[in-house]
């Protein structure tokens, strides 16, 4: 292995008194530890915190017979062979500056389900992004259940990918999410066909750069076999498919919301069509489904029902399955979701849009929009956004501890829409916001929660956020 070049551990098979280090207790650390162990392997686990649960976990791990090291996961254990890490962890950590000078190779949890995986494993249709991922991955299972296949949406989706490989339940593929930390540590995957829905600044902080960050997503394209997706309106998803290294006669399609040319799949009057998996696709296309057929019908979301069906199609899956898989389709709680219509006003939750890039997505989705936004920036800035949605603003209502960000890129870009900056943070704010916007929306406006921040500043969670919001909603029209 040459210097400065990173180990993968191609080598490595067989466990049996190999000396694995598991960065990391916790989702991951702790399957992973077990599975290592029950392999032969002499795993010790090292962990930051050292917290009751921490300790909870290390017993239970140590009455099987696996060291565990809480409080330091800095150093390198005597002995390492391999590092497995929690896919957060950051790379710059000195774990892993020590690993890198020693030769260590160092997997994610992607990477060790991926090895482990048995010789008639399913293939994998793995799906990456800023936004849409998991919307995607479901939709691709959906479609795939439709087919008839034996599939399961797992990865970063909060289905381990570990359990979907060393299970007992049989399948013939799997629908795989994949974020870009779980890329990052997975330097061998290879899918049978992947795709990258777009890409927006996001995690810099952990990648380091832009570039490191579409390094990382573009990742996900290597080796594959039948198809790398790109989005055709994002010329960055195209350039990382044109750097990728794919086995002979693995072909790009792109999607587009237009009219598609060949190797892409689109949309012509209303109906989602293939020009990809089609005979002669210079002359012919296939029509698969109509834009009413996606749940629910906004832009974006008919972007991320073209992909998901290219992947389908990839994988040969019949145009039938895709209409019916789309049609079965549901999303997850908190996107795009209509909660109400009060007065001729329709309340949408889409409080998982917790980036600039998700919410003016969102905002693209409605003609004239009661907006409700703020939390927490995570150092985003708010120019982009509101420039491009002003036209479509009624108004706005602000919330959260980053709220004046937003408020001063609507004092440049939109002076004439009429702002309430809600100056409290506590957890009868989201009631005030949804009666302000109330009062600031005409009949066939749309009320829409699309916070463009994180909510950890007021709320647990985004899904906690979207549910006071339907909660006030309901009690304004109680
Ligand atoms: P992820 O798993 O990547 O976070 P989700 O499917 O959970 O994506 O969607 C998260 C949010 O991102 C949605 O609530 C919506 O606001 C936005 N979104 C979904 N799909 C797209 C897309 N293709 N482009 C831009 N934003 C999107």
């Amino acid at each position: 292995m040459g210097s400065g070049k990173v180990t993968t551990g191609s080598e490595l098979q067989d466990f049996q008194g190999k000396h694995v280090t598991v960065a990391g207790l916790g989702v991951s650390g702790v399957p992973a530890a077990k599975v290592l162990h029950a392999r032969g392997a002499l795993v010790t686990v090292v962990n930051d915190g050292d917290d009751a649960r921490a300790r909870e976990q290390a017993a239970q791990l140590e009455a099987l017979g696996i060291t565990v090291r809480l409080g330091d996961g800095a150093t390198l254990p005597e002995g390492t062979e391999l590092i497995v890490t929690a896919p957060g962890w950051k790379p710059d950590k000195p774990l892993f500056l020590a690993a890198r000078a020693a030769g260590v190779p160092v997997w994610g949890d992607v990477e060790l389900a991926w090895r482990l995986r048995g010789p008639d494993a399913a293939p994998w249709l793995a799906v990456t992004g800023t936004n849409g991922k998991t919307t995607t991955v479901q939709m691709l299972a959906s479609i795939l259940k439709a087919a008839g296949l034996r599939t399961a949406a797992v990865g970063n989706i909060g289905v381990s990918l570990l359990d979907a490989v060393l299970g007992e339940e049989r399948y013939d593929v799997l629908a795989v999410e994949l974020s870009s930390y779980q890329l990052h540590w997975a330097p061998s995957l290879r899918a049978h066909s992947a795709a990258v829905l777009n890409l927006a600044p996001d995690h810099l902080d952990w990648h380091g750069s832009m570039e490191a960050y579409a390094a990382d997503k573009g990742r996900v394209y290597e080796g594959n076999k039948v198809a790398c997706v790109y989005n055709a309106a994002d010329k960055r998803t195209e350039d990382l498919v044109r750097e990728a290294d794919v086995e002979e006669g693995c072909r790009a399609v792109g999607f587009t919301l237009g009219t598609p040319g060949p190797s892409q799949l689109g949309v012509v009057d209303g109906i989602l069509v293939d020009r990809a998996f089609v005979a002669n696709r210079q002359k012919n296309a296939q029509e698969l489904a109509e834009v009413s057929d996606v749940n629910p019908p906004a832009p974006h979301n008919v972007a991320n029902a073209l992909a998901a069906a290219a992947l389908a199609r990839a994988f040969g899956v019949p145009a039938r399955a895709v209409r019916d898989g789309l049609r079965a389709f549901r999303p997850d709680a908190h996107r795009i979701a209509h909660v109400a219509d009060i007065d001729g006003v329709a309340y949408v939750d889409d409080s998982k849009a917790t980036n600039t890039h998700a919410a003016e997505a969102s905002l693209a989705s409605y003609e004239s929009i009661v907006w409700i936004a703020g939390g927490l920036a995570k150092g985003a800035t708010f120019d982009e956004l509101v420039a491009k949605s002003a036209k479509r603003l009624r108004g706005a209502v602000l919330i959260g501890a980053d709220r004046e960000l937003i408020r001063d890129a609507l004092a440049r870009h939109a002076p004439e829409v009429p702002v309430v900056d809600l100056d409290r943070t506590d957890t009868g704010a989201m009631f005030q916001a949804v009666t302000e916007a109330r009062r600031l929306a005409v009949a066939g406006d749309t009320v829409l929660l699309a916070p463009a921040c994180a909510s950890m500043d007021m709320f647990t969670n985004y899904n906690q956020r979207g549910d006071a919001f339907a909660a006030a909603v309901r009690e304004l029209r109680a």
